[in-house]
């Protein structure tokens, strides 16, 4: 899952980066509303947490901007002040839920989780192939009813492919959701994982290389 952070005190946005880094998901960081549009404009967000305190326009009208352009990620907004009247604009507004500062990082994945599962909508974020089961926001991927284990990349690979189902996905945009602040990236990593999740999928499903394309998640049999 790839967040957006949209949080001007550095220790706040820290605090939520780590927690979340811990569940591996992946993290962007915007300090202003306006870094935060030009983030959006640039990448593909699963889930935005907006502070309702920023300098500038602030956290709300960033919401109501985002909406404005038909954006539809789900947001998560920090505030201090958390009054039924706070709730209620921020609702009004578009946003989807609240969390009062201070807060614990559990509780921040938790409903960071629940949001997303939410926007997955009517499947519950489970995504269902022939022979593969995928739960997005459960981290589980079971091949014919079999739980199978993946590592942390493999899961970001893997959630890239399934979003994008039968569909060409960049290997410009499975480096980027390789992607980590605290690690180098070697020039041959998409392979490298493409390869160790191929040899988890076994012949439950094709991940098909397109020369020059990038890669595309397939059942068994597809015509190329
Ligand atoms: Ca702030």
């Amino acid at each position: 899952m790839r967040v957006l952070i949209v949080e001007d005190d550095d220790i706040v946005a820290d605090a939520v980066a780590r927690g979340l880094c811990a569940e591996h998901w992946s993290v962007k960081r915007a300090a202003s509303a306006e870094a935060a549009l030009a983030a959006l404009a640039a990448g593909e967000f699963d889930l935005a947490i907006v502070d309702v305190g920023l300098p500038g326009s602030d956290g709300l009208s960033f919401i109501r901007r985002l909406r404005g352009a038909g954006k539809t990620l789900p947001t998560l907004v920090l505030t201090a002040r958390c009054t039924l009247a706070d709730r209620v604009k921020a609702l009004d507004l578009g946003a989807d839920d609240f969390l009062a500062k201070p807060f614990e990082a559990p509780e921040l994945a938790a409903r960071c989780r629940a949001l997303v599962r939410r926007a997955h909508g009517a499947q519950g974020g489970v995504i269902k192939m022939r022979r593969l089961s995928i739960d997005l926001a459960g981290r589980r991927l079971c091949i014919d009813q079999q739980d199978v284990e993946l590592t942390a990349r493999e899961w970001l690979m893997l959630e890239c492919l399934v979003k994008r189902v039968g569909l060409i996905v960049s290997k410009e945009r499975l480096l980027q959701a390789l992607a980590h602040p605290d690690q180098e990236m070697s020039a041959n990593a998409v392979e490298v994982h493409v390869s160790r999740l191929r040899a988890k999928l076994g012949e439950a499903a094709v991940i098909r290389s397109l020369r020059g394309l990038g890669y595309r998640l397939e059942e068994p049999g597809t015509p190329p």
